[in-house]
């Protein structure tokens, strides 16, 4: 009998590609622009962006184009004031013509195609040999987008969501890789050592896209490729602003974080729409009180925190609001220095700025407000901080935000009263801000204490005091006070 030898399998059969992406090294090589209006002077501005010189005939140049000319990112623009002829094209890699008239276009393509260049005549389809793509730029990493003239209309919402996704650090990832490549070659690794090294850094900057990277970070790659180590093993830890609840204020930088997650300990505050947005398969792990039962305390979660990092797991300290807004990032992020690893912060919408958006108010105002300032209602032990300088929030010119104010924002309006700040002052408290059970009332400095005891128990709280507030108090006024009410006018001024 004889011996079956395994065979070869063949990779499946590519499908049939409408278009050739090729990416085109233009840098120092002539090209040529036919035409002068706005369309041209974009693809002049495309060119020049590439590195390429480029030679512009237009009898008359658009404001557009003479600004790109005067002013191109890269590559020269020279732009010559005649018609182009066929010795315009001599020499060029590529021609671009931008015609009203079909005769021309034909003209123009004819020439260049017997010249040998590649032309593009913008949106004449027939006199094309290349089309320009919808482009991402994260430059050395260039993204092309075409649908073969199909729908270029989805190409741009392609173009968008690709732009949304793909940081803006990449390029300097993608520049700094260009700049290492032949140091590392110099190094004298094997090529699967090389090979290492590029996995370790590719996981370490698609998780740490913001980060600039160093020459410690070059060589700590080297290093942990040389102990062959895993990619995995690099882990990170990054505080995260979940903001006040509804899930579109988060950050671009928020999503990302939450998307490339191996672990997310979650904050009590963190409204659970906004979990919609962490990856799927991230675990996630509630470390408030709820969660975790009320001995969850600030160490543990520390400990925990630092002990996955050290693990090679990219965790997300999720927080309410902004992180450094009365979340205890401080200890966190001197917890994870004080064990050597490196603490990203990625900034949140706080509880006041949703206020202010939700009840379209300006927190400073010219002449009315010059300061704003946020306060905690109280400390650890559930009192009224004793250190709290009255004289600054009796201030009639500032907006003060009293965070945490369920406890004690009676006592804390009384001392204001009592150290000069007027009882009239308007107040507004705000339950769950920006989450589908928002609640707005809005009273005097005062009334606000009882008012805020009237509202549901349940969710988070804030009060804001201030004249800013003044117009609003007076429309509600005539609104008969009522606070549903109010939360739609609220709502419909904020998106007119
Ligand atoms: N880091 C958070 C604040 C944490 S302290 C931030 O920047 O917003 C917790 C307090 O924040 C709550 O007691 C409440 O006063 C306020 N808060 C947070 N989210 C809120 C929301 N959606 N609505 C009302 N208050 C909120």
């Amino acid at each position: 009998m004889r011996a079956r030898s395994p065979i070869e399998m063949r990779p499946p059969q590519m499908q049939p590609l409408a278009r050739l992406p090729v990416f085109y090294a233009l840098a120092a090589k002539r090209t040529v622009v036919a035409g002068g209006n706005t369309a041209a002077a974009w693809k002049v501005e495309l060119l020049s962006a590439a590195g390429a010189q480029v030679d512009v005939y237009a009898v008359d140049p658009s404001a557009e184009l003479v600004a790109v000319a005067t002013n191109p990112p890269q590559g020269m623009v020279n732009l010559h004031r005649r018609p182009w002829s066929a010795e315009s094209l001599g020499g060029a890699a590529m021609a671009v013509g931008a015609f009203d008239d079909e005769a021309e276009a034909a003209r123009f393509a004819g020439a260049a195609r017997m010249a040998g260049i590649p032309v593009n005549v913008i949106d004449r389809p027939a006199h094309c040999d290349f089309a320009f793509g919808a482009i991402v730029n994260r430059s050395p990493l260039v993204i092309g987008i075409s649908t073969d003239g199909a729908a270029p209309v989805f190409g741009q919402a392609i173009r968008a969501k690709l732009e949304t996704m793909i940081p803006q650090g990449f390029a300097r990832w993608a520049d700094d890789a260009r700049n290492w490549r032949p140091r590392l070659k110099a190094a004298g690794l094997s090529f699967a050592a090389r090979r290492k090294f590029w996995e370790i850094f590719t996981a370490f900057a698609v998780s740490h896209p913001e980060r600039k990277p160093e020459q410690s970070d070059y060589e700590a790659f080297l290093a942990a490729t040389c102990r062959n180590e895993k990619t995995t093993e690099l882990g990170s830890i990054t505080l995260v602003g979940a903001g006040p609840g509804d899930p579109e204020l988060l950050t671009l930088r928020a999503v990302r974080a939450l998307q490339s997650a191996d672990v997310i300990l979650i904050d009590d505050l963190v409204s659970p729409a906004v979990l919609d947005f962490a990856r799927r398969e991230a675990k996630k792990m509630l470390v408030g009180k709820t969660g975790f039962g009320p001995s969850c305390k600030q160490d543990e979660i520390n400990a925990l925190m630092i002990k996955l990092a050290k693990a090679g797991k990219r965790v997300v300290r999720l927080k309410g609001g902004d992180p450094m807004i009365f979340g205890r990032a401080g200890e966190e992020i001197a917890a994870c220095r004080a064990a050597g690893i490196k603490v990203e912060v990625v900034p949140g919408i706080t509880a006041a700025q949703g206020v202010a958006s939700r009840i379209a108010v300006s927190l400073t105002q010219r002449r009315v407000a010059r300061r704003v300032q946020y306060i905690t209602g109280h400390t650890e032990d559930g009192k009224l901080p004793s250190d709290i300088d009255w004289g600054m929030l009796a201030d009639p010119t500032a907006t003060t935000v009293v965070y945490m104010p369920r406890k004690t924002i009676g006592e804390m309006t009384a001392q204001a009263i009592a150290n000069g700040l007027d009882a009239a002052t308007p107040a507004v408290a705000v339950i769950n801000c920006t989450r589908p059970d928002e609640t707005i009332a809005i009273a005097t400095l005062a009334e606000i204490g009882d008012r805020l005891d009237q509202l549901p128990a349940e969710g988070p709280a804030v009060v804001v005091i201030g004249r800013v507030l003044r117009e609003l108090y007076l429309q509600t006024q005539a609104d008969d006070q009522s606070t549903s009410r109010l939360g739609i006018a609220a709502v419909s001024a904020h998106s007119r």
